[in-house]
């Protein structure tokens, strides 16, 4: 999608004399503001015995700028084999967690252009609590159980690309080279399996159609069983896929459960419709996979762990019987897949919209009283650190400074979320009548969706909807 142009200005206008790891990272440098990312097509083996990788990444861009040197960003860890154009080996210095390519000629403004970047090796393993920072290797049924979650860390974790928020490809094509005995569930629609010269292995081809997040870019293999949902909206028939890790003896007990998760996707699916707008990927696909992580929005396909029943550290009252990371992660569909942050310093986009879109689906089910109950809740527990929240919202600003990779505002302190969605629950009160309120939001999705946005373009609504100036008021309750 189209990079901020604005932003890039200021960069290109400014003389660069050294380079930080957060200027690299999260910085919009001239060797990143003169391209626009069209497409990835990624061809990744993925041994999961050695859990190693290996494999090119083909990145096709369009020149904003002309230029001879183009950033790319790949963890250090990570071998690159070569970088191929037209044929040609070309040089290119790496950087911290990115590499500068150089080009033999000026590539020339408004033509499009690919580089494939031949690379390998051994990934991070996730470390952290979150299952935000690499791979999980793990097993299931004595079979591997393989996932990645990169959110924080950035998806040049494991694959060469532009990691830029405000700057998404706006298709991808993955092809996945995994153990023959294992399934293999990715985003956007399959094309086909084919088997594959490596004995043992097969590929699988998938292809989305939508811009989407570097992060959200994934893969999940394992032994799966495949549930279908029908869902009709106005557009048509639609299928909600649900992919639960196979249980050997299922008992009657966990298969009413999966029937009722299975359910409560597809209310919560009509809900969101019905609030902000349909679905933005139908065509792609809407699913959901049970993971040993705790969850994550994988575009089309969003990820929700099994192990722990409310694994972000939050439980709605006891009569409020709703599965909060599924919910939470169906609504990023909303609010962070369609409508995307461009920086990370602006993530209360994704996360406080996607939280506070939990409490609307519980006054939806559950009454205005019980709405207002555990919102004040979810906010003191934040607020105390009690209830085994393990959350402080202390005195942490939700914004948080740009083009810097700002992703400690995924501390544990968990203010893009909790006080993101408080912000949101205020702002309502404040403006004190629903109709607006709700038009605001609609209005947002409408307008962003499958675009990047910061939180001046949310302002920019609230202005335009109330008649108002709400400028010092996003100041005091964000910055
Ligand atoms: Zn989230």
């Amino acid at each position: 999608m189209k990079i901020k142009l604005l932003i890039a200005v200021f960069f290109l206008t400014k003389i660069v004399v050294a380079q930080s790891y957060k200027e690299v990272k999260g910085g919009l440098l001239p060797e990143r503001a003169c391209f626009d990312v069209g497409y990835y097509d990624l061809h990744l083996t993925i041994n999961p015995d050695e859990k190693t990788i290996k494999g090119h990444n083909v990145i096709t861009f369009k020149v904003v700028k002309a230029t001879k040197k183009i950033q790319i960003d790949l963890f250090k860890n990570l071998d690159i084999d070569s970088v191929v154009f037209e044929n040609k080996k070309l040089s290119y210095e790496r950087k911290f967690d990115a590499f500068f390519i150089d080009f033999p000629f000026e590539l020339e403004l408004n033509k499009n252009y690919s580089v494939a970047v031949y690379y390998g090796g051994k990934p991070r393993t996730n470390i952290g609590v979150r299952s935000t920072d690499g791979f999980h290797w793990k097993t299931h049924n004595k079979l591997p159980l393989v996932g990645v979650a990169c959110q924080i860390v950035g998806a040049s974790v494991w694959y060469p690309c532009k990691e830029y928020l405000g700057d998404e490809p706006d298709s991808v094509r993955l092809h996945w080279t995994v153990p023959v005995q294992l399934q293999c569930i990715s985003n956007g629609k399959l094309e086909k399996v084919e088997s594959s010269p490596i004995a043992g292995y097969k590929t699988s081809h998938w292809v989305v159609r939508n811009p989407i997040n570097s992060y959200n870019v994934t893969i999940y293999l394992g032994d799966y069983q495949k549930v279908s949902g029908v869902y009709i909206n106005a557009s048509g028939r639609h299928s909600m896929e649900y992919y639960f890790l196979k249980k050997n003896d299922k008992s009657t007990k966990e298969a009413e459960k999966e029937k009722f998760y299975v359910q409560m996707g597809l209310t919560f699916v009509a809900f969101c419709e019905k609030m902000f707008g349909e679905y933005a990927f139908w065509n792609d696909k809407l699913a959901v996979v049970e993971t040993v992580y705790d969850g994550m929005e994988h575009q089309s396909c969003v990820a929700v762990g099994s192990l722990r029943e409310n694994p972000m550290g939050y439980a709605y009252a006891e009569d409020v019987n709703l599965h909060g990371t599924l919910i939470h992660e169906l609504a990023h569909e909303w609010w962070g897949n369609a409508v995307s942050s461009s920086d990370m310093g602006d993530m209360w986009l994704h996360e406080g919209f996607a939280t506070y879109t939990e409490y609307l689906f519980i006054e939806q089910m559950y009454g205005k009283k019980t709405y207002e109950a555990e919102i004040s809740k979810m906010y003191e527990n934040a607020l105390s650190g009690l209830g085994g929240n393990v959350y402080k919202a202390q005195t942490d600003k939700i914004l948080a400074p740009r083009n810097v990779y700002s992703n400690q505002v995924f501390g544990m302190q968990g203010q893009i979320y909790w006080a993101g969605a408080h912000f949101l629950h205020a702002l309502r009160k404040e403006i004190n009548n629903d109709t607006v309120f709700f038009d605001i939001l609609r209005t947002f999705y409408e307008r962003y969706k499958k675009k990047t946005v910061l939180t001046e373009n949310f302002l920019q609504i609230v202005n335009e909807k109330t008649n108002k100036d709400w400028t010092q008021y996003f100041k005091n309750g964000l910055e």
